[in-house]
């Protein structure tokens, strides 16, 4: 299917072939739907709220729920504020929502519509019941990628919500980043485990991963509520996990409410896990973690000390979001792993500067790159192949052309299940990353064994 790309690599400046990104609505939808009672609203056409929420549900295999503005021409030409208003009103009087969290697309960006406004003008009018919300963010997909409209929905909860007004606590924020709801989970989990009591949001856990129950619940009963969001700002501090997805909410929330952040890298693996431990240790003021986390910490451990002659010195061609991708590649070179070309989609150099201070002695043997396609990731590998291939549904046609593993990560995954279900997160998440390489490389082994070294036990 790829074997016309060539080896030989082009400099290019406009050009994308196969993005290792998709398009900031997405993102912002996403997080819309960590909170609880929210309608997510596609302020465009059709067609992007459909795109939107279908490649949500193929990798959540759940219903994504959205309303749009439904542009036509005569939007397109006049503005697309009587479209909302429009949308507005039907929302509230038919499906009834807590929030409706309006983002933009390109048309809408394009146009110019002055979202405030509109909403203003809306709530003088009476379209917004008294005790319901309506935020915004605006997500132009010609900048940034699907974390970038994450991030600024996230942020949108802070500059919506987050208030002074209910004094100081003790409780903490954690902005999770822009992860499955298994990993919400478990930070969930870990959390109060330590004994900490801490606002996760946005939350999605019991939204995209909510059980059968034989009767369909527009609004499951997960997601961060507006009362615990105002309740953000007169926290002890915010964890940010994953600059890219939650640093800019954290900075928004510091100025606004005067609570202090700290940027962690995400918890995946079992050195960023520590150091995220180490951090919550702090915040409760115990020197030891509680002895369920010790023991989980030794069980991955454990594993990646066993299976170290599978994954010692594997070359890795690793790509996706750039919080997951920092994360991963700490993770493979934590197991002795190398990771050889890194690269994400999403824009920014500090990416490029960050994996390389993780490689560092090896860095100069590494292709690092932001801005980057699967395109160019496969010519890398066509010149210099690896062992294993880390990243979402996209990589499997470079995998079945060159014949490599491949492990799926991040997101979205759209030919798999499971994966909402099991971190990544923590230490527990540590052995399934561990699991899904380890056995993945052994499967290779398994298909290229001549008969005579056919093992049955590996
Ligand atoms: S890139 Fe723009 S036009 Fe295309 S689906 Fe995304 S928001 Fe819509």
């Amino acid at each position: 299917m790829l074997d016309m790309t060539p080896k030989d690599i082009t400099e290019r400046s406009a050009l994308r072939i196969n993005p290792a990104k998709t398009c900031q609505p997405i993102g912002a939808m996403y997080a819309s739907l960590g909170i609880h009672n929210c309608l997510p609203h596609s302020h465009g056409s059709q067609g992007c709220c459909s795109y939107h929420r279908s490649h949500l549900t193929r990798h959540y295999k759940e219903p994504v729920v959205a309303s749009t503005s439904s542009f036509t021409e005569g939007a397109a030409v006049f503005g697309g504020g009587p479209n909302l208003r429009q949308s507005l009103k039907t929302i509230f009087q038919v499906y009834k929502p807590d929030v409706v969290a309006v983002h933009t697309t390109c048309l809408s960006e394009t146009i110019g519509d002055d979202i405030p406004s509109i909403v203003r003008k809306a709530q003088e009018d009476g379209i917004v019941p008294n005790g319901k919300f309506v935020i915004h963010a605006n997500t132009p997909s010609y900048v940034g990628s699907n974390v970038t409209g994450f991030s600024n929905m996230v942020k949108a909860m802070v500059d919506y919500f987050s208030s002074r007004d209910f004094g100081k606590s003790t409780d903490v924020n954690v902005i999770p980043g822009y992860v499955d709801p298994a990993d919400m989970r478990e930070m969930k989990r870990m959390l109060a485990e330590l004994g900490l009591t801490a606002t996760v949001f946005p939350d999605t856990s019991d939204v995209l991963d909510s059980p059968m129950s034989g009767s369909y619940e527009m609004f499951p009963k997960g997601g961060v509520t507006t009362e615990q969001l105002m309740k953000t700002g007169s926290a002890s501090m915010t964890l940010a996990l994953g600059a890219f997805a939650s640093e800019s909410a954290a900075m928004s929330l510091e100025s606004k409410c005067g609570v202090p952040f700290t940027v962690m890298d995400l918890p995946i693996g079992i050195r960023s896990t520590d150091r995220f431990v180490k951090s919550l240790l702090d915040l409760t003021g115990q020197i030891k973690p509680v002895a369920s986390m010790i023991e989980d910490r030794g069980r991955a451990l454990d594993m990646m000390t066993d299976m170290q002659h599978y994954l010692y010195g594997k070359k890795v061609g690793l790509y996706g979001d750039p919080d997951q991708v920092i994360a991963m590649a700490d993770f493979l070179i934590s197991a002795g792993m190398r990771p050889v070309y890194v690269i994400t989609g999403t824009p920014g150099k500090r990416f490029e500067d960050k994996v390389k201070t993780l490689l560092g002695n090896e860095a100069c043997r590494c292709v690092v790159k932001s801005s980057a396609d699967l395109f160019y990731l496969h010519q890398l590998i066509k010149s210099d192949p690896v062992d294993l291939i880390i990243g979402n549904t996209y990589g499997k046609y470079i995998a079945r052309a060159e014949d490599i593993p491949f492990v799926r990560y991040g997101f979205p995954i759209l030919d798999r299940v499971g994966h909402g279900f099991f971190p990544t997160f923590g230490y527990r998440g540590s052995i399934y990353l561990l699991t899904n390489i380890v056995n993945t490389l052994l499967d290779r082994i398994d298909r290229d064994s001549p008969e005579e070294r056919f093992e049955l036990v590996m």
